[in-house]
């Protein structure tokens, strides 16, 4: 079973396996005829070209919406090409605090 567009009536159809390769256009009027193997192809062409477009989680795999932003399926905040976890990120940040207090202590020090 495949939704085929008619680029002649701009309506769209269901191709079922019981009907044949090639065939008119079922609307009344129009007379496009569709190529089954075509229309895979050109499916499939459009699949590779969205899968090189979308930006993939480096952990998962799964599209994300950016290069900047919380994967929603692994939960991961995903950084450019790389993947953080959120507890790590947490570290980090209570590591970064600690040394701004240092420098402020030896600041005050001096
Ligand atoms: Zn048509
Ligand atoms: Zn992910």
């Amino acid at each position: 079973m495949m939704k085929i567009e008619c680029p002649e009536c701009k309506r769209s159809f269901i191709w079922t396996d019981d009907m044949s390769m090639t065939g008119k256009c079922p609307s009344s009027g129009c007379d496009w005829r569709y190529d089954v193997r075509e229309q895979l192809k050109s499916n499939v062409d459009k699949k590779i070209l969205a899968a090189q477009n979308a930006i993939l989680c480096p952990t998962c795999g799964k599209p994300i919406s950016s290069r900047l932003t919380l994967c929603k399926n692994c939960g991961r905040l995903v950084v450019g090409k790389r993947s953080f976890e959120k507890k790590k990120i947490f570290m980090v940040v209570v590591f970064v605090l600690l040394f701004i207090s240092l420098i402020v202590r030896l600041y005050n020090i001096f």
